[in-house]
């Protein structure tokens, strides 16, 4: 099947930037523009900074692949971020990241952002009866915290989907879900019309720091900058004197049916809810503004057993809507996931007046907008206590190659069976 992007062939902002070609000096310069960048250059430029941010194209990366689930926190429960963090750090994590849809979604009412946003909130479903306590102790760790949650039996979390496969759910009605790339490219748009200049087609490709200040080369130019931000999680290019960010590369992959026929639209998720499961090789479904149902699942379609995973996903659609038959799929598309080894975001110190953010484990709709705005404000400000994490100097990442190959490898197998 030949792979196309449904957020990319359904975008409603329509923004497009040139390239850069000829060398200049700005406060701060940004490389990469996905949701960590975008918002990094939206918050610098509102707080008076001169702002440039590059990159091939806005949203090229995870921000312009992802399923467009908008969820509060991290994929872990709070008491584990708590336990690895140590109990401060990890309650200052839990309590900026519950607030992160409330942060997207007023950035979307804010600045018009025309990226189909629905805000019925998101399921966490379980697809088995391990997996209804991992929600119970969820729903649990998190209301203590003070989230707004419902836990819905199997009949309630039936109603809702449409579908009788799970044994329960977790219904975050303050969640929701958007169509990703709209809103990163609506964020770019926010962040032009605050004077942020945005390149397209401009790679780096070597950084150094000279007198306190950074030179940033592309093919065609060099950016002098006070201040640095990495924003190119994983999709980074090589950048000649820029270590690598080290992280364990996780691809997913989704599938977009045709628009569902009207008499099928109100038995399957008739409020539009996000959804995801609990199994260990994960799927997520939910509707796109036409209609179309998308399925998704760990997986690269980029390798010759990739038929395993868009087959797994026509039985999977089957299997949890049975009255849906042979309905075509319409796009198939994935993208790589930057996983941490305990699966939290991480902020690197480059040097003076420079970070690079990455990491966010396939949360990063809330997270990302969240880092960004955050980092860009440490930056200004100098006040490092005011980041939801605390920088590191030095970040390595074991094993990652076999990690990546091992959970491929499970994924596959998984969907084959
Ligand atoms: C398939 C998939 C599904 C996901 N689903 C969800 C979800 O439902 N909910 C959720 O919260 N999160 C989800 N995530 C995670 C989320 O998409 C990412 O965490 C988030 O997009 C990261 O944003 P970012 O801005 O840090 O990086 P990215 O969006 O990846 O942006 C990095 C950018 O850097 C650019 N770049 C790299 N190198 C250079 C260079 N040398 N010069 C210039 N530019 C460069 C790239 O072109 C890219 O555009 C998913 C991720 C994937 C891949």
């Amino acid at each position: 099947m030949h792979q196309k992007n449904l957020w990319q062939e359904t975008s409603k902002e329509k923004i497009t930037f040139s390239n850069l070609k000829k060398s200049i000096t700005t406060d701060l310069v940004i490389i990469g523009g996905g949701f960590t960048g975008c918002s990094a250059a939206l918050s610098a430029a509102k707080n008076g900074l001169s702002v440039t941010l590059i990159d091939q194209k806005i949203g090229y990366g995870g921000s312009g692949r992802n399923v467009g689930l908008v969820n509060a926190g991290l994929w872990m429960p709070p008491e584990k971020v708590e336990s690895i963090l140590g109990l401060d750090a990890g309650v200052k994590l839990n309590k900026a990241l519950v607030t992160a849809p409330d942060l997207v979604f007023s950035l979307i009412d804010d600045y018009e952002i025309n990226c189909s946003a629905n805000r019925s909130g998101t399921l966490h479903c379980a697809h088995s009866e391990k997996g209804l306590e991992d929600i119970k102790l969820r729903f649990k760790q998190l209301s203590e915290r003070g989230a707004e949650l419902e836990l819905l039996d199997k009949q309630q979390t039936q109603q809702r989907i449409g579908s009788s496969k799970f044994f329960g759910s977790l219904f975050n009605k303050k969640a929701g879900i958007i169509n990703p790339l709209d809103y990163c490219l609506g964020l770019a748009r926010a962040a032009k019309s605050y004077g942020v200049n945005i390149y397209e087609s401009t790679i780096a490709t070597d950084i150094q720091s000279i007198n306190n200040d950074w030179l940033v080369k592309t093919a065609e130019s060099t950016i002098k900058a006070k201040m640095l931000l990495i924003a190119t999680n994983a999709y980074q290019k090589p950048i000649e004197g820029l270590n690598p960010s080290k992280y364990t590369s996780v691809q997913y992959f989704q599938v977009a049916t045709k628009a569902l026929p009207l008499d099928l639209v109100k038995s399957v998720l008739p409020n539009g809810e996000g959804c995801w499961d609990t199994a260990s090789v994960m799927s997520s479904f939910r509707l796109d503004a036409d209609n179309r149902l998308i399925i998704g699942g760990i997986g690269n379609l980029g390798h010759s057993a990739s038929k395993i995973h868009t087959n797994w996903a026509r039985r999977k659609i089957e299997s949890l809507f049975p009255h849906i038959k042979n309905i075509d799929i319409e796009f198939s598309w994935h993208g790589r996931i930057a996983m941490t080894g305990d699966h939290i975001p991480k902020i690197l110190r480059l040097g003076s007046n420079a970070y690079s953010v990455f990491g966010y484990s396939g949360r990063g709709i809330g997270p990302g907008t969240y880092f960004g705005k955050a980092v860009s404000e440490c930056l200004i400000s100098g006040d490092e206590t005011s980041l939801p994490v605390d920088p590191l100097d030095y970040y390595q990442e074991p094993f990652s190659k076999i990690k990546a190959g091992f959970i491929e490898f499970g994924a596959t197998a998984s969907h084959l069976l």
